[in-house]
């Protein structure tokens, strides 16, 4: 194994994603990961940290699992690769698009594979683009999306999530919307949740008689907001807002590339949790728990039927779409998720984990423990009964998130939020010790800045 200078010296090549490039030259801090095993990560220098962000909010059935690495070894060993364009396909790409339709609620009956979240994203509005051609509705395409949503980097998937991560250019000329953020706490204003609710609806439906419904192809949202701080929207929310689209006939797609495969105790949460069915599910992530990069659109049986129908060939496609070893990884990971009950048993540990973090809400700078299941924001705010936030430049986040890693957790920092979103096999003492090093780390961080 390589020291941890020889590993940071070789990446000085390496652009990390999502990172203050400057400050990362400036202090060259970083962490090599080297091995992981279970719920745990080591690093570099040997230490074992709890993986309190399952890799990236993937890897839900833990490291490690032979049941994965050896189905994508005997695929390789078998067909190592063939892509799914023109007549070609292979088994382990058609076996999973068949368990997925099966997985997936009610008409969800088609898939088609890409390789990050991102693609899945891009897809679908495209899928949708091409169907509205179709039917002979060409000027449907603008997308609904929403104030704090996170859908992907690619130039629509980032368009499609919300402005602050543009750099003040063209939001892919005007093709997306966003509309109000549905963060009770923040932004609820003296409302009760239900009146809250019906002033966000009330916004959506007045933004669609603006564009004009003749204008608009679809309307995307996550379950629940992951990047943009783990946003709950107030009960009912989704339903309504499904209503709205099928009012106006403007398609929904769901993105669940972090709240399905079992973070929320269920294969998908759409239907599961929120009593929807959409007319397309997004999903990458937990459908291979990150073991390989793969994506799927999943739509419903009505788009493809349009889609497919004559016209000509629908030209989109990725070389790696529905890749053999990353769709044999996505089916050995739904076999063990099926075999070991993951999903069923998250639903228990899940709200466990819930109910720890809610825990930390006794700390004063702790505003709002928010979430559900194995997906938890933690807000930190200097004065907890005005909602004030801390100077963005004291990087709060990132300073508790130092601190919870020098004790063994590893947690993810945005801003003023912390973000957990372990593996789904964290056991009761860890979810214990996650809680616990937090509590202290929050705690230190506290008193360090009191003291200055
Ligand atoms: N959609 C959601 C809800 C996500 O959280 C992410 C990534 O975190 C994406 C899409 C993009 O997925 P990827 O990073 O695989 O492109």
């Amino acid at each position: 194994p390589r020291t941890t200078d020889e590993i940071l010296t070789t990446d000085l090549h390496l652009v990390q994603s999502f990172a203050d490039l400057n400050a990362l030259k400036q202090s060259g801090a970083r962490t090599a990961i080297v091995a992981a095993e279970g719920a745990m990560v080591r690093d570099s220098d040997g230490n074992e940290l709890i993986d309190g962000i399952g890799g990236l909010w993937c890897v839900n059935v833990g490291h490690g699992r032979r049941e994965i690495i050896e189905a994508i070894t005997e695929q390789l060993q078998t067909l190592d690769f063939y892509s799914t364009f023109y007549s070609f396909t292979h088994p382990a790409a058609a076996a999973l698009s068949a368990k997925l339709a099966e997985l997936a609620p009610g008409s969800l009956n088609k898939v088609y594979f890409g390789n990050s979240g991102s693609v899945a994203n891009d897809s679908a509005v495209r899928i949708l683009h091409h169907y509205y051609n179709r039917l002979g509705q060409p000027k449907k395409r603008l997308v609904l999306s929403r104030q704090g949503a996170y859908h992907g980097s690619t130039y629509l998937s980032i368009a499609m999530t919300t402005p602050e991560y543009s750099d003040g250019w063209s939001r892919a000329e005007g093709l997306v919307h966003y509309l109000r953020k549905p963060h009770y706490w923040h932004e609820g204003d003296g409302m009760t949740e239900a009146e809250f609710l019906d002033a966000l609806m009330e916004d959506m439906r007045s933004r669609i008689e603006t564009l004009g419904a003749e204008n608009i192809a679809c309307f995307v949202a996550e379950p629940i907001m992951g990047a943009g701080g783990v946003i709950v929207p107030p009960k009912g929310y989704h339903k309504r807002a499904l209503e709205i689209c099928r009012d106006y006939e403007i398609k929904y797609i769901s993105d669940e590339v972090v709240t399905a495969f079992g973070r929320l105790g269920h294969f998908f949460a759409s239907e599961a949790v929120f009593d929807i069915q959409p007319d397309i599910i997004n999903t990458a992530k937990g459908l291979t728990s990150g073991y390989q990069p793969l994506s799927a659109t999943i739509m419903s049986d009505e788009i493809h039927e349009v889609i497919s129908g004559p016209g000509g060939s629908f030209l989109h496609g990725m070389t790696y779409s529905g890749h053999p070893a990353a769709a044999a990884a996505g089916l050995a990971n739904i076999a063990l998720m099926e075999r070991d009950e993951i999903p069923q048993k998250a639903q228990v540990t899940g709200k466990l984990f819930e109910e720890t973090l809610k825990g930390l809400e006794d700390i004063e700078i702790v505003g709002e423990v928010r979430g559900s299941h194995f997906m938890i924001g933690i807000e930190l705010v200097k004065d907890k009964a005005t909602k004030t936030l801390f100077d963005p430049d004291l990087n709060i986040g990132m300073m508790v998130a130092q601190k919870a890693q020098s004790k063994g957790l590893i947690a993810r920092p945005l801003g003023h939020i912390l973000i957990l979103s372990p593996t789904l096999i964290m056991t009761p003492e860890l979810i214990a010790r996650t809680g616990a090093i937090l509590r202290e780390s929050i705690l230190e961080v506290m008193a360090s800045l009191k003291a200055a």
